[in-house]
């Protein structure tokens, strides 16, 4: 079966088409700029010149048109026909309280996400978008969505909720749902096979630290307590977001600086971070580059981003009473040693015998970064989104298959069928 996943956000798409016989990935691609002028996609098949098409491309269901002729091309395409793709998964942000896993669309799913509006109003309309330019595209094609806060739906109410009036919590939904609960989940199972352990059995801190960075504690395999909050900008430090602060500094910031919602919003979530405090980049390698050419104020922003990772690690220790593994993924998680290294230093306290030759091995393998005596484990786990997605939308649309086919069995089914004898 042909899956493609979408993760489609307000002015761009991006898609991987896998097969699922061999979980290999058969194209992959974005579209930029929608809705704006000269949109570019770019297409990208192994063993294939890469493709680059500016052309104006109004809006998703043009730009999904675009893809699946990009699919189905005969010098850059993999497809003979779009008949092949079998199914689509979604990327949705936000499932609220309503999702706790991945389903297959239908009217009241997608009534769901459109209530989700107002939680997340700038990713969940524009992931709706992409729903409705696949069934444009391709009617009565399966779709699914994966919800990046359904894995955290099983916090304790102690960790998900704000100690302000539970009035808004209950009239509005206000609490903590946390984020990037694909990529948690998939290196946590990753971890325990590595491990071979089971998950029942083990106490993990996932760090994902990519663009968006997030801290979760999971015990027995399921998310405990998670850094991001009712919507991601709550936590660790970020490229461009603040994380945590003193929610006072909002209304300080606006009277002081006579600053409207929408600035104060966008300066919390673009201008902050990384950026915010360098003044250089949000951009992990660039900020390191400027530390090491004696940027003070970059040194000073790589600091901060490495000292909140090691808060946010002793309180889930705390929380959890111990640990068996710390697990670093996503672009910086994966890739920047020096982060790895700096905010494992001086956590001997714990257990960690950080191996400092393993760290800068690079392979796109799960490994340990400590030594064989260790009593903690630091691993550093590649996640793989997208392929979680796939593999949710492939079995959904499996079990969906299996479940009509039961079905027409029993509506076909004939008493004056059964052998003689039978009750
Ligand atoms: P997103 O949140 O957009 O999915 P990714 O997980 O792809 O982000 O991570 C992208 C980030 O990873 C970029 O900000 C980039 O700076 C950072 N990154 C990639 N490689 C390195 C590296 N070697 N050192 C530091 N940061 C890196």
């Amino acid at each position: 079966m042909k899956v493609l996943v979408i993760n489609a956000g307000s002015s761009s798409l991006k898609y991987q088409l896998y097969d699922m016989t061999t979980e290999k990935v058969l194209a992959k691609g974005r579209v930029e700029r929608i809705g704006l002028d000269a949109s570019i996609l770019t297409h990208e098949v192994e063993n294939k010149p890469d493709m680059r098409e500016v052309s104006e491309i109004l809006d998703h269901t043009t730009a999904i048109k675009k893809v699946i002729e990009m699919l189905v091309h005969r010098k850059f395409g993999v497809l003979h026909s779009m008949d092949e793709i079998e199914a689509v998964g979604h990327r949705v942000v936000h499932g609220g309280e309503s999702f706790s896993k991945s389903v297959l669309i239908n009217e009241e799913v997608k009534l769901e996400i459109r209530r989700l509006f107002d939680l997340a109003p700038l990713h969940n309309p524009a992931h709706m978008m992409g729903i409705t330019a696949v069934e444009d595209n391709l009617p009565n094609i399966p779709q699914a969505v994966v919800f990046d806060t359904a894995f955290h739906q099983t916090m304790p109410k102690h960790t998900y909720l704000y100690a302000i009036p539970t009035v808004l919590y209950r009239k509005h939904k206000v609490r903590r749902y946390g984020f990037h609960g694909t990529s948690h989940d998939y290196v946590s199972k990753a971890a325990s096979h590595y491990l071979k352990r089971p998950l029942e059995e083990l106490k993990l801190i996932t760090c994902h630290i990519g663009n968006g960075a997030s801290c979760t504690a999971i015990m027995n395999g399921k998310s405990y307590d998670t850094s991001m909050g009712m919507t991601p900008l709550e936590g660790l430090m970020m490229g461009t977001r603040s994380g945590d602060m003193d929610p006072a500094i909002v209304p300080y910031a606006i009277s002081k600086e006579d600053l409207t919602m929408n600035e104060i919003n966008s300066m919390l979530n673009k201008h902050s971070g990384l950026l915010g405090i360098s003044g250089v980049s949000g951009d992990l390698r660039e900020v390191i580059e400027a530390m090491d050419e004696g940027n003070n104020n970059a040194k000073v922003a790589f600091e901060m981003y490495v000292y909140r990772i090691k808060k946010y690690i002793g309180a889930y220790i705390a929380a959890m009473n111990g640990v068996d593994a710390i697990i670093f993924t996503a672009g910086v998680g994966e890739n920047s040693s020096i982060l790895r290294q700096k905010v494992c230093e001086d956590m001997s306290f714990f257990g960690i015998d950080f191996d400092e030759a393993k760290n800068v091995v690079r392979s796109s393998e799960p490994r340990d970064i400590t030594s064989d005596e260790s009593k903690v484990k630091v691993l550093v786990v590649p996640t793989n989104e997208e392929l979680i997605i796939a593999r949710d939308t492939y079995r959904l649309v499996l079990e969906a298959i299996e479940t009509e086919k039961a079905r027409a069995e029993a509506e076909t089914f004939k008493p004056s069928e059964l052998p003689e004898g039978s009750d």
